[in-house]
């Protein structure tokens, strides 16, 4: 059976690629997840006890803990979700981003290397490294200009964007030196279910629902594509399952809007939902833009699309509905994590690595 091991399963698009490769594969899944801040063991309620999955608390910037769990668990392939991945965060400090996105993703690499070399065939034939990266590694792109495509240059602005370009850069360099069968998916913004609430689409459902004000950074004209994390899930499992080893793939969920359509969307779904006194775009407030923030981000996701016949199943309009009517129904996982009353403090429920 295999074995996949899956870092910073216990976040948001961690978490929800767990649910679905216990539904929809066999493998025996094995999250390694530090628990910071932003890792909930809350985020896994439900799935914590099947006897396919395992979970690890453990930093993959660690090297004795990476090269053991590669001995001790002899995975099959690793998907790489762990990072530090808040772009504002960066800004304040990137030192968490460079350990964890660069130093982390060359553990996991070097892990994977010294692993295999020692491996026989079979086990060396079968292994994939799949590492989640983002569209953010590109730059900005003018409100004319074409989208990403695979071999658009690298251009990231912010610390975030650097570090996860660097740990891209490592990938490619361990397929190209080492033969080291990796997998590249860069994915456009994500939302969805069990999303910290600190990202734009959860903060403003819950400031809505507070009564709080809506920041809205600039004029609110920045533009992002946006992808159901459900869609870009299925796409990471395609890619693992039929990808071409040392080969990259966009992802993108086909739907440019700007943060203050974003938000008007959101209000109006509440004010549907959750109807309040007064209609929910009245908390709209807009704030100083964030230092270096990218006009604009789409993505071109022929390839993925013609080679292994992926495409997102959810428009945004119904993807959005369903985001926030998650929110309305799981106010207490909302709770739980905005008051930071979870993860260590459960940590009886998982082993240390
Ligand atoms: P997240 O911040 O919600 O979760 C990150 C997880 O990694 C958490 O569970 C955290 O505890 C864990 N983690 C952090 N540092 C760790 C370390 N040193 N060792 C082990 N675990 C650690 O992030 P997310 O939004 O789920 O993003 C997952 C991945 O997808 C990231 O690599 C991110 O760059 C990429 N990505 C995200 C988006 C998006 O819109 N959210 C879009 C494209 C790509």
């Amino acid at each position: 059976m295999d074995t996949i091991l899956v870092t910073g399963g216990a976040g948001f698009i961690g978490c929800n690629f767990v649910r679905l490769a216990l539904a929809e594969t066999e493998a025996r899944l094995l999250i390694l997840d530090k628990l910071t801040y932003a890792g909930s063991l809350e985020s896994l309620a439900g799935v914590l006890g099947d006897s396919r999955l395992r979970f690890l608390r453990g930093d993959i910037a660690e090297r004795s803990t990476v090269q053991r769990v590669f001995l001790e668990h002899r995975p099959s392939a690793v998907v790489n979700f762990a990072a530090e991945s808040h772009v504002d965060r960066s800004i304040d400090d990137a030192s968490d981003f460079v350990r964890t996105n660069v130093v982390g993703a060359f553990e996991l690499l070097e892990g994977a290397r010294l692993f295999l070399a020692a491996a026989p065939a079979a086990e060396r034939e079968r292994f994939r490294f799949l590492h989640v990266s983002t569209d953010e590694v590109y730059g900005s792109l003018g409100l004319e200009d074409p989208p990403f495509t695979e071999s658009t240059p690298y251009s990231p602005n912010s610390p975030y964007a650097a570090s996860k370009a660097g740990a891209d850069h490592l990938v490619r360099a361990y397929h190209e030196t080492h033969r080291l069968p990796v997998l590249l998916t860069n994915c456009s913004n994500n939302y969805g279910p069990y999303q910290f609430p600190e990202k734009l689409i959860p903060l403003m459902i819950l400031n809505a629902l507070e009564g709080k004000p809506l920041p809205i950074y600039g004029d609110g004209g920045n533009i992002r594509d946006w992808i159901y994390v459900d869609d870009h899930c299925r796409g990471i499992l395609e890619v693992l399952r039929r990808g071409k080893p040392g080969e990259k793939y966009n992802l993108g969920g086909g739907s440019e809007q700007t943060n203050l359509e974003v938000v008007d969307a959101i209000c109006d779904i509440l004010d549907k939902e959750w109807p309040a006194t007064n209609s929910y775009r009245e908390l709209k407030t807009f704030v100083a833009n964030r230092p270096g923030h990218d006009q604009r981000y789409a993505i071109d996701d022929a390839k993925i699309r013609a080679e292994l016949g992926w495409e997102p199943r959810h428009d945004f309009a119904s993807g959005l509905r369903a985001t926030v009517l998650w929110y309305l129904a799981n106010r207490s996982w909302c709770e739980a994590v905005q008051a930071g009353t979870y993860g260590r403090e459960r940590l009886g429920l998982g082993a240390k690595a």
